[in-house]
C-alpha cells in the first residue's frame, strides 16, 4: 500500500512546537515493520518516536490497510456486520471493532474540522441502521 508522504505527516506530541504542524522536516524513518510496512517515525525536535498510524483510525490494529478499507467499504454502503464479516472474510468482533473505531475517529476529525458554520438550510438524507445490537456477537 502506498505510505504518505513524510511532509505530510505532523508531530503527535501535543507538547511539541511541530505538533499539528506537517512539512517542518522534522520527521524521520526508525524503523519499517508489520504486513503494511509501517513506519516509526521519530521528531528531530521533541525525540518523540511514534507510528505513522497514531491518532488514526487504524492505529494499534492488525488488520491490513486493504482489508480494513474493505471493511469500512461494505459498512459505509450500509452492510450490517454479519454481511459484512462474510464478504470480507473477517471477524464479526473485527468488523464491529473497527465500525466503532472508524465512528470514533470520524466524530473527531468532524469536530476538529467543522466549525462555525451558519447554515440557512439543512436537508437531511435518509439514513437506516441498526443503532444497537441485539444480541452478543
Ligand atoms: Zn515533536
Amino acid at each position: 500500500m502506498q505510505r504518505p508522504d513524510l511532509d505530510t505527516l505532523a508531530c503527535v506530541n501535543t507538547d511539541c512546537q511541530h505538533y499539528g504542524h506537517p512539512g517542518q522536516g522534522n520527521l524521520t524513518i526508525r524503523k519499517v515493520y508489520g504486513k503494511d510496512d509501517i513506519r516509526l517515525l521519530r521528531c528531530g525536535s521533541c525525540q518523540d518516536e511514534f507510528s505513522e498510524r497514531r491518532n488514526t483510525a487504524l492505529f494499534n490494529t492488525k488488520v491490513s490497510e486493504a482489508k480494513a478499507e474493505a471493511i469500512i467499504d461494505h459498512l459505509d454502503e450500509g452492510c450490517s456486520i454479519r454481511a459484512t464479516s462474510r464478504l470480507t472474510k473477517a471477524a464479526k468482533a473485527t468488523v464491529a471493532r473497527l465500525l466503532k473505531t472508524t465512528g470514533r475517529h470520524a466524530q473527531r476529525f468532524h469536530d476538529q474540522e467543522v466549525h462555525d458554520l451558519r447554515p440557512r438550510a439543512i436537508q437531511f438524507d435518509e439514513q437506516w441502521s441498526f443503532v444497537k445490537k441485539t444480541e452478543e456477537l
